[in-house]
């Protein structure tokens, strides 16, 4: 699985590394989220984190 975030419609909120802390980090300078590749939460946890976003800000693909 791969991840992105599109950090146009990423408001910064968080939630995403706190449902998947192995996927989904906080960049400090931008306060944006980024995807770690490959993600290293099972796919069931990224899909909540992917699912949790309140702007759907992350896509993945197998
Ligand atoms: S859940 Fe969405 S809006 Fe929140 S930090 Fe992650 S990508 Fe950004």
């Amino acid at each position: 699985m791969k991840c992105i975030v599109n950090e146009e419609l990423c408001i910064g909120c968080g939630t995403c590394p706190a449902v998947a802390p192995n996927s989904f980090a906080m960049n400090d300078e931008t306060n944006k989220a980024e995807a770690i590749n490959p993600p290293g939460d099972t796919d069931e946890t990224v899909k909540m984190a992917v699912d949790s976003c309140p702007t759907a800000a992350i896509s993945c693909e197998e």
